[in-house]
């Protein structure tokens, strides 16, 4: 058993790949970590390719180098997924399923393009929840009706929602799922896609890198071992560890005295009951410069995000409000996400409420001196 990645990094220097004594050590870490997260997914080893993080396992899950499949995805996937799909080349065309105002995915509107699109076989990518308003997309499991009835590949980008939703793929008929490690509070830059036995049967996913036969011979390159260790090591944690479970347990109340006590000044975005439990996404009504307010609750060490971060550094308008609420509604320009984890404190959430009235107060303040 590993306790500390200093364990590892001294430890397991040898090449994974390696036939030699220090390499299959390593192996034999790997291969444990791969065991630890089937288990918590409800997975075989087989079915988990290690990659280095969120973003490449969508990729890989639908770049579909040989065009084999139409894809759908919904209008507030994240980027990884959203601009992956834009850049398809022509035979890859993408649909895109609106979502409704509360953010839950429109099952008419996916229906409507399964009927009309004419295509030989369809991905179907969706998030399990939402990754600026927790919102879960498929909070009733329509999606897994709708693919009995058409027959499509479904991949779900879990990032967001493993560690706070309880997932077995051993009774959940998904093709792919992507999980990250960063997420869990495990090293950034790994992460890891399941993709079913009967899938890689049909040779699929391609591998978007070119080089030697690791991790099934679907992500070339020497392992990220410490990453891989950490989502290992933190998948345990999580599904098994009762402390640590009842830990995850005590968000939601810390979240929900937040958004109880600032109800005078601010509206919860997105469906209230089908939300994980450690997101908030909040809309100011007397917030309409976005950046001015994140600089003024930065500088009082409150670290939270407006939106995406454009290059220039600056937030842009939320493409996943601007989707739920229209182009011409103020609220992705009010909004801000707030996210809890396992260590916030109710100290903490109180200390939060208080710097945002007093943040509020000196916007407006700043807001007249610049009248
Ligand atoms: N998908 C979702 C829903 C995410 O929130 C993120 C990251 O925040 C990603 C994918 C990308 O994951 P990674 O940062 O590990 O590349």
């Amino acid at each position: 058993m590993l306790n500390s990645v200093s364990e590892a990094v001294f430890n397991y220097y040898g090449n994974p790949s390696s036939i030699h004594r220090c390499g299959s050590e390593s192996r034999d870490q790997i291969e444990n970590a791969r065991q630890q997260v089937a288990s918590a997914l409800g997975a075989k080893p087989t079915e988990i390719i290690f990659t280095s993080g969120g973003t490449e396992a969508n990729n890989i899950a639908l770049a579909d180098v040989n065009a084999r499949f139409a894809k759908i995805i919904s209008a507030v996937e994240h980027s990884s997924i959203f601009n992956l799909t834009r850049s398809l080349p022509k035979g890859s065309a993408t649909s895109v399923a609106r979502v409704n105002k509360d953010g839950t995915l429109n099952l008419e509107d996916l229906k409507s393009i399964l009927s009309t699109v004419k295509a030989e076989g369809f991905i179907v990518s969706v998030m399990l929840a939402n990754n600026e308003t927790g919102v879960i997309l498929d909070p009733e499991g329509d999606l897994l009706k709708l693919k009995e009835e058409y027959g499509f590949l479904l991949h779900l980008d879990a990032v967001q929602g493993f560690g706070k939703l309880p997932i077995n793929l051993s009774d959940l008929n998904v093709d792919m799922l992507s999980v990250s490690a960063h997420k869990l509070h495990g090293l950034k830059g790994a992460g890891a896609l399941f993709v079913r036995e009967r899938l890689q049967r049909q040779s699929y996913p391609d591998p978007l890198f070119l080089g030697g036969s690791h991790e099934s011979n679907f992500r070339p390159g020497t392992e990220n071992l410490m990453g891989i260790l950490s989502l290992g090591y933190m998948a345990e944690k999580m599904s098994s560890d009762r402390h640590y479970k009842g830990r995850l347990g005590d968000i939601k109340a810390k979240r929900d005295w937040f958004e109880t006590e600032l109800a005078d000044i601010s509206q919860i975005n997105g469906s209230k009951e089908n939300r994980i439990d450690n997101t908030s996404n909040l809309y100011f009504p007397e917030i309409s410069e976005l950046n001015l307010f994140l600089e003024i609750l930065s500088e009082r060490n409150l670290c939270v995000s407006g939106q995406s971060a454009c290059s220039s550094g600056l937030a842009e308008p939320s493409r996943v409000l601007t989707e739920m609420f229209g182009v011409e509604s103020p609220v992705p320009k009010g909004s801000i996400r707030f996210s809890l984890s396992v260590d916030t404190t109710q100290e903490e959430m109180v200390e939060a409420v208080s710097i945002i009235r007093e943040a509020i107060g000196f916007y407006k303040e700043v807001k007249e001196v610049m009248k």
